[in-house]
């Protein structure tokens, strides 16, 4: 028997939950574009965008999803011909390095697989023979959400600057802003791109990319930059219309600004970031369990090297598949597919835990798990649940 009707949960990783609040600010008649509330509102944007990514320099604003962002961090940096190296820890990663390709980059791809993070001592070594420094930029995603591997950002940083080498660092964190610890500036990252429909709990159509001022030097001489694209008119614009180059996403706006109010100036960033760790650890603690006797593991083995936003487990042959089906049709609960390059996409599912998530959102994914796993016949520790509620108890 299904148990699934009643309010659905996609549990994906992202589009994610929309706060009620989100969509109430939407649901609006348009505004003037021109002048008035809807210009002001969007003056209170930036800087809150600016402190979720803990920067001061600049934030370029499109229409757009994520690759769209991809995109437009490509063509302001770039000319055709310039050397890029591509991280890959995943889909996006690699993904973003053919992206660059097509534009007229040549890419240079360091590829770590779909089970580990970026190893250091590669890259370091890779910079150290590039003694013509070649290399213009270096693409990597903090959180890779193929793989739900989070990247050493810092570390980057650090073999950058010990080879003396000085390519555009390039972070990817579209999955994880607002979810994993950031810290552009601290952290010496040069350029970064987001997304606004994952931990920032708006709809998909907006996405952002950051840049500092030795990002914007490079948009100098880039000959890949196109007007539409073109990031300088979107962050000094000579009126509100050219923000966006054309008419601005009203409704997403608005449906931003809260979520901006609901991240910065209510829960605060900090907290989000320690909620979603701790509602991360009641997962991983739920997993390790269920693994005991049985075939039930995280696709990143250790947990410092895990995303806060979303998780890639395997459950054993077929498994994955099976359990997606059945939380969907018995449960009410719709989890991640594998994404291309799983060795065996059969067995993986994705939990997403980005943005709007709760305690009670995550112990009804794993009770739903549980449950499944039962039903199912897999293989598993009877007291996942108990290892994950005590997470919960002990953090409340
Ligand atoms: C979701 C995602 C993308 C792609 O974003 P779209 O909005 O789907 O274009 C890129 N990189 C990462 C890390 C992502 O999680």
């Amino acid at each position: 028997m299904s148990l699934s009707n009643g309010r659905h949960y996609l549990a994906i990783p992202g589009p994610s939950v929309m706060p009620d609040r989100v969509l109430q600010a939407m649901h609006r008649p348009a505004p003037n574009i021109y002048r008035g509330a809807l210009v002001e509102m969007v003056e209170s944007i930036v800087p809150d965008l600016k402190t979720v990514a803990g920067t001061t320099q600049h934030v370029a604003m499109y229409i757009c999803n994520g690759h769209g962002a991809w995109e437009a961090a490509l063509t302001n940096m770039l000319s055709r011909g310039d050397k890029v190296l591509v991280l890959g820890t995943g889909r996006f990663g690699l993904g973003w390095g053919d992206m660059a390709r097509v534009l007229g980059a040549e890419c240079e791809v360091l590829d770590f697989g779909m089970r580990s993070d970026v190893d250091i001592d590669r890259v370091t070594e890779t910079l150290a023979a590039d003694t013509e420094h070649k290399i213009k930029a270096v693409l990597v995603v903090q959180v890779d959400t193929a793989t739900s591997v989070k990247n050493d950002i810092q570390a980057l940083r650090a073999a950058l600057d010990e080879a003396g080498h000085p390519a555009l660092l390039c972070t990817d964190n579209i999955a994880c802003l607002g979810c994993d610890e950031y810290h552009m500036d601290d952290w010496g990252v040069d350029l970064m791109v987001a997304g606004c429909q994952k931990g920032l709990m708006t709809p998909p159509g907006m996405a952002f990319v950051y840049f500092n001022d030795k990002a914007d030097a490079a948009r100098e001489t880039a000959n890949m930059v196109t007007p539409y694209w073109d990031w300088r008119p979107r962050v000094d614009p000579d009126y509100f219309y050219r923000y966006f180059c054309g008419t601005a996403p009203t409704h997403h706006l608005y449906g931003l600004r809260e979520a901006l109010t609901m991240i910065v100036h209510e829960e605060g960033l900090e907290q989000v970031w320690r909620r979603h760790s701790v509602l991360t650890e009641a997962i991983w603690s739920a997993l390790e369990v269920w693994g005991q006797p049985g075939p039930v593991r995280p696709n990143i083995a250790e947990r410092d090297k895990r995303s806060h936003a979303v998780t890639t487990v395997n459950f054993g042959p077929g498994n994955g598949l099976r359990l997606r089906e059945w939380m969907e049709s018995d449960y009410g609960v719709t989890l991640g597919i594998p994404l291309e390059g799983m060795d065996a996409p059969d067995d993986y599912l994705r939990i997403g835990h980005m943005g709007h998530v709760n305690a009670h959102m995550v112990m009804g994914v794993l009770a739903g798990l549980q449950a499944g796993m039962a039903a199912l016949q897999i293989p598993h520790g009877a007291t996942g649940l108990e290892a994950a509620m005590k997470v919960i108890s002990e953090a409340a």
